[in-house]
């Protein structure tokens, strides 16, 4: 039947299904992965704001089987805006040494006195069984806690793989180490969280592992992903706005807020390639940075409530790095670069100050744009994708 034909519900699976298929479509016309196991990516030495001083943060990428998610097996093809699989082994199994021998070579190459914060990254989820074997994960465990001056690891995982005997683990061999558990809100709503990013999980679970850390003492931290595919620049601010307010509730003591961008083989890449898709513009992302500080500071910004998380622009450490990401214009992109990345380090809005630029023009005619009901544009925009062949450049590449 034809969608338009369809009743509300059923239009919906059907394009909740369409996407899933292309998803898993363009995984599966990814060339061979060539991800070397004994030659992991170089690590990221990044200056950080810390409990009120700047750290060094060492961003450590393990080459993995890569987020059981997106094994195309599962029949899921992933997150929609997420790279992360193409530079994983793609589900095929690893020695049980080579994360540990990566990581710990990783450890060797940093200097020991400097790093005080540590972000362990596997493309997937560090606290999946499948993805990091427990006895892996104890060793390197054990490798953190004797890395000198380390006060900080951060790692990721999906909220199925929270439990009590993983939180008790962490506690026993890092009880001395903040220890950040990022799990994606990405977006508070149920409709754009399962038919536009294809998630596979709802905000009831993500809220249950958000609590299930704090009951153990540990720091639950969010991702907000701003502009999911087929959403406009308008409703990304509006979104985004929304998706902290309820990780705020939720108890969550970070935000990281996620500016999409185009990462190869994505649903992204291909709506970028036919042309329904740009990353969010750097304006969007301040403004919205302003918004949630008036929001949690009700405009006074000597206010403090204590349940005020700590709020970060992340989105621009990536591994395989990005084919594009969120921006202005090129001649305002250095600055606003910059402006971001002093703003992580001081959590100060006043740094945005003064910032001016002709393509603060185009940013505005954006926010023009008005789309319908998320079923209708994704089959619409579906439409016209392949009238155009938009997948043609995928294959070959
Ligand atoms: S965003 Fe996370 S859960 Fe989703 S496919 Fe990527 S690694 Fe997996
Ligand atoms: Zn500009």
């Amino acid at each position: 039947m034809k969608w338009q034909r369809m009743k509300p519900q059923l239009m919906r699976e059907a394009a909740k299904e369409r996407v899933r298929e292309l998803n898993l479509r363009l995984k599966r016309l990814m060339p061979p992965s060539d991800a070397d196991i004994s030659s992991p990516p170089p690590v990221n030495v990044i200056r950080d704001e810390m409990h009120g001083h700047v750290a060094e943060r060492a961003v450590i990428t393990l080459t993995s089987r890569g987020c059981e998610w997106a094994h195309s097996r599962k029949g899921s093809g992933g997150c929609t805006m997420c790279g992360h699989y193409k530079g994983t082994t793609r589900g095929k199994p690893l020695d049980q040494r080579a994360l540990f021998d990566q990581f710990r070579t990783q450890l060797q190459g940093l200097n020991h006195g400097s790093i005080e914060w540590l972000c362990l990254y596997n493309s997937g989820s560090f606290l999946s069984p499948e993805e990091v074997p427990p006895e892996t994960r104890r060793n390197i465990y054990d490798l953190v806690a004797d890395f000198p001056n380390i006060r900080r690891l951060t790692i990721e995982t999906r909220p199925e793989f929270v439990n009590q005997s993983v939180l008790k683990e962490i506690n026993r061999y890092l009880g001395q180490i903040e220890v950040e558990i990022g799990i994606g809100i990405e977006t508070v709503n149920d409709t754009v969280r399962d038919l536009c990013i294809n998630k596979g999980y709802g905000y009831s679970e993500f809220c249950a592992a958000v609590d299930l850390i704090n009951e153990h003492h540990l720091k639950p931290l969010a991702y907000a992903l701003m502009k999911p595919a087929f959403m406009t620049e308008y409703e990304a601010i509006l979104n985004t706005l929304c998706s902290v307010a309820h990780a705020i509730e939720s108890g969550v003591k970070v935000v990281s807020i996620e500016p999409g961008s185009i990462q190869d083989y994505t649903l992204l890449d291909y709506l970028r390639r036919g042309g329904c898709y740009d990353p969010p513009m750097i304006w969007s992302v301040i403004e919205v940075v302003k918004m949630i500080n008036h929001m949690v500071t009700l405009g006074d910004s000597s206010l403090k409530f204590p349940n005020t998380p700590e709020l970060r622009m992340g989105g621009y450490v990536f591994f395989p790095v990005p084919l594009e990401f969120s921006q202005n214009c090129p001649e305002c992109n250095e600055r606003a670069m910059g402006l971001i990345e002093q703003f992580n380090l001081k959590n100060d809005i006043s740094v945005f100050e003064g910032y001016q630029c002709a393509c603060r023009g185009q940013w505005l005619e954006r926010l023009r744009d008005r789309k319908p009901p998320y079923a209708v544009r994704i089959h619409s925009t579906l439409d016209e994708l392949e009238q155009k062949n938009t997948i043609s450049s995928f294959i070959g590449r």
